[in-house]
């Protein structure tokens, strides 16, 4: 995987032009927002779209994409969106913790547990085929 700037559970500003985010160079735009990172996918990002806001472009979670994108499980029948870097203006908020590596649920305050310098949670452990 190429090396992305951001990770999960990454609070990320980004620029909307017509309910639609657009590259972060762009000079013309209606307003900023933040939004947090729930999944890495493909060089890019899968970032959760608060019922507030009504983006072009946004994906609609069920069972079947879910699994596809690497989406989790709390975030089914919500909104998201595909980012990359070049949409991203800043970083807004960063929490401590890691992501579980087998299930990409965020636990604050964990530290990685395996010996690759990733985490794989308590549940995970325990249940190996979850
Ligand atoms: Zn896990």
């Amino acid at each position: 995987m190429a090396d992305l700037l951001f990770r999960t559970a990454d609070e990320v500003s980004v620029k909307l032009k017509h309910e639609r985010i657009v590259v972060a160079s762009a000079s013309d735009y209606d307003t900023k927002i933040n939004l947090e990172i729930i999944a890495i996918y493909d060089n890019g990002y899968f970032v959760f779209v608060p019922s507030k806001y009504n983006l072009q472009g946004s994906v609609y979670v069920d069972k079947g994409n879910a699994f596809k994108l690497n989406i989790p499980e709390r975030f089914l029948d919500s909104r998201i969106n595909y980012i990359t870097d070049e949409h991203i203006v800043s970083l807004y908020n960063r929490r401590e913790g890691c992501t579980c590596s087998r299930c990409e649920e965020f636990y604050h305050h964990s530290e990685p547990n395996q010996e690759d310098g990733s985490m794989i949670c308590y549940q995970c452990r325990e249940d190996r085929f979850r």
